[in-house]
Formats: structure tokens, C-alpha cells, sequence
């Protein structure tokens, strides 16, 4: 069981739950469900990569295998640098 103290401006208290993820677990839905899931993939040691589409953060298992191109210079006449970054799988299924 965790508790949690919560003090948010209007709700205040003390919540208390069982965490019941593991490493590698899907995302949940909720707020608190989510702070919890995060805490034990980051101790579990997976780290967050950011999306090169949406700029989102996402732990390895939201992370799809394919990458984008992005592409940018560095000043405004300069070469053109084309990079493979990391895509998460919502904007995968996002992308048509
Ligand atoms: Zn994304």
C-alpha cells in the first residue's frame, strides 16, 4: 500500500492505494494511476525518450520501433540536417 499526501488548492488529504504495475505495463488512464505507473518504470530504470512528432516524453514500451525524419539547419543559410529521431505509437497510428 502507498499513501500519497494530496494538496491540490481544493482537495486536500491523504490517498491510499496499491500499486499494481509492473515494469514494461501500458500507460494508464488517470492521473493518479499514471504518477504511479511512471514511478515504477523509473525505478525499474526505463527512461523516457521524447517523440520527434508530438514532443511527448514516453517510456520505451509507448515508443514505436520506426523513426522519423526531422529535418533542420542550424542557421538560416546553412546545410540542411536530416536526423532519425524516435516516434511514439499514438502518432504511428496517428500518421496517414
Ligand atoms: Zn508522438
Amino acid at each position: 500500500m502507498t499513501c500519497r499526501k494530496i494538496n491540490t488548492g481544493r482537495l486536500r488529504g491523504i490517498i491510499c492505494y496499491t500499486p499494481e504495475f509492473k515494469a514494461g505495463d501500458p500507460r494508464p488512464e488517470g492521473y493518479n494511476a499514471f504518477y504511479e505507473w511512471a514511478e515504477v518504470q523509473h525505478k525499474a530504470g526505463l527512461r523516457q525518450k521524447r517523440c520527434g512528432r508530438c514532443g511527448k516524453w514516453n517510456f520505451p514500451q509507448e515508443m514505436s520501433d520506426k523513426t522519423i525524419e526531422s529535418r533542420h539547419s542550424k542557421t538560416k543559410w546553412g546545410p540542411e540536417i536530416i536526423t532519425q529521431v524516435p516516434m511514439c505509437k499514438s502518432c504511428e497510428s496517428n500518421k496517414k
